[in-house]
């Protein structure tokens, strides 16, 4: 059976693995930020050639990649994932408020 973890076991749980490789030598903040984006790049070749058969289970681990990455970065800074998605939701809202943006996908300097 799944068992789901806290996203603070999570982050533990990528610690740990990260202590017991000694690799936190390499996780600058410049390598970390290089690894969203080249796993981001990795996401993307699931959609390549084609938007059809997608071999859903790439998607799903590459997709892991770069929260993994994006969480390693999170905790070299300190931040709260909880809080940083939060506050940047709140600013999304008043900067996309539901008049302007419906049904619209311009960029907000282009309102
Ligand atoms: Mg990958």
């Amino acid at each position: 059976f799944m068992r789901y973890l806290s996203m603070n076991k999570i982050i533990q749980n990528l610690i740990a693995f990260r202590e017991e490789r000694n690799w936190k030598q390499f996780h600058t903040p410049e390598n970390l930020a290089k690894s969203i984006s080249i796993e981001a790049g990795e996401l993307l070749e699931c959609y390549q050639w084609s938007y059809e058969n997608i071999d859903r289970n790439k998607v799903k681990e590459e997709l892991a990649d770069v929260m993994i990455y994006c969480l390693y970065l999170a905790e070299y800074y300190k931040f709260d994932i909880q809080e940083i998605i939060s506050e940047k939701i709140t600013k999304n809202e008043e900067k996309y408020t539901i008049s302007d943006s419906k049904n619209n996908c311009k960029k907000y300097t282009d309102f």
